[in-house]
């Protein structure tokens, strides 16, 4: 069953035909800029709003709902219409409203320190099911509006090409969103980044880089193999010379894997001719892979030796650990079978 999000403007026309323009300008109000589901959009007539929620009942149902960070921090677990599961974070921030979206019920890469990777892949969401997360997060954000999607949630979204392509066009097109307001993180699927950057979307994308050499990285990122560093360079500089975006980095930061001096070095070679932006963050625990996350000390005098190098980074805060809800921790694990891994804090 399609989910109304997938409509375009004049796909809806079509359906409502026979219908006044102007209830064709409430359904869309309705949907997109109140972000309502149908049969709670009740400027229009009972009657069509009971057809119209027959015919696209919401494609989203909550099975678990659950908060941390005194509430800033926000994880829904949707089941879909066949029963597959994903999660979705919504954080609030002083200055931005974030929902972190999934484009896959889990993933295919396989990346060893991450949660999802562990789990295995289900299947690739609808476009439709990308848009349903954000517009549930919209509504559950209100009376403060959504600012930022970020494609970080369960999932490779380059390797469900098509639908996270629709959605990202659907939300700058409809919902107003651009590049700064937008993120789509891909492990480096070389080719899918060359195209990507052809469609001239208003867009931030971040690659999961993680080492810069390809020993270490093929360990982490068994993608690498197939698109060594080599590669993804090349996707890189063909990325920023088409779309003249920055594009930024994400790095995990691993306990005595990734996070030497000499990986620093290595970072700031790969990621200094780019003039890309690195994002780090402290790896976050996951049943599946028993290496600590860098310490905090570590941590800044990583971020500190590649500033020294002239590199523009900065260290991302670590949201909703204690509820799997941060980065790479979604894999619907329920509390009974969450396991209790150490974290290093010091
Ligand atoms: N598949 C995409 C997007 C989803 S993963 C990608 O890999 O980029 C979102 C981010 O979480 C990625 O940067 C990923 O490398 C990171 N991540 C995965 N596992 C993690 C972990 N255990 N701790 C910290 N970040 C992790
Ligand atoms: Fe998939 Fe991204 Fe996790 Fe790798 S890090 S397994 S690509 S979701």
């Amino acid at each position: 069953m399609p989910s109304v999000y997938e409509y375009t403007r004049d796909e809806l026309d079509e359906l409502l035909v026979g219908e006044p323009r102007y209830r064709v300008e409430q359904v869309w109000h309705g949907l997109w800029s109140e972000g309502q589901v149908i049969n709670e959009i009740t400027t229009i007539p009972k009657a069509l709003r009971s057809r119209l929620y027959e015919e696209f009942p919401t494609s989203i149902e909550v099975a678990d709902d659950v908060q941390s960070d005194r509430g800033s921090t926000r994880k829904w677990v949707f089941r879909l219409h066949d029963g597959a599961t994903v999660e979705t974070v919504l954080m609030s921030y002083d200055d931005r409203v974030t929902v972190c979206v999934s484009s896959q019920a889990g993933c295919a890469m396989g990346c060893t320190f991450c949660a999802t990777g562990q789990a295995g892949f289900t299947r690739n969401l609808s476009a439709g099911e990308v848009l349903e997360q954000v517009m549930f997060a919209a509504r559950a954000a209100a009376p403060r509006r959504l600012s930022n999607v970020v494609f970080m949630g369960m999932g490779e979204p380059l390797a469900n090409y098509k639908a996270t392509v629709s959605a990202v066009r659907r939300l700058h097109e409809y919902k107003g969103l651009s590049a700064r307001h937008l993120t789509v993180s891909t492990v480096g699927v070389a080719p899918a980044i060359e195209r990507l950057a052809r469609e001239g979307l208003p867009l931030t994308l971040a690659v999961s880089l993680h080492a810069a050499n390809n020993d270490a990285r093929n360990e982490l990122v068994p993608l690498n193999r197939r698109y060594p560093l080599e590669r993804l360079y090349e996707a890189c500089v063909y990325w920023v010379a088409t779309t003249s975006r920055r594009l930024s980095f994400e790095w995990a930061l691993i306990d005595g894997v990734n996070d030497t001096d000499e990986a620093i070095d290595e970072l700031a070679r790969y990621a200094g001719p780019l003039r890309a932006h690195v994002n780090l963050i402290p790896l976050n625990p996951t049943p599946g892979f028993l290496v600590l996350g860098s310490s905090s000390r570590r941590v800044h005098e990583f971020r500190d030796g590649l500033e020294a190098h002239g590199i523009n980074v900065t260290v991302r805060n670590t949201r909703g650990r204690s509820i799997d809800a941060a980065c790479g921790q979604l894999a619907n694990v329920t509390n009974a079978k969450r396991r209790s891994i150490p974290v290093r804090s010091a």
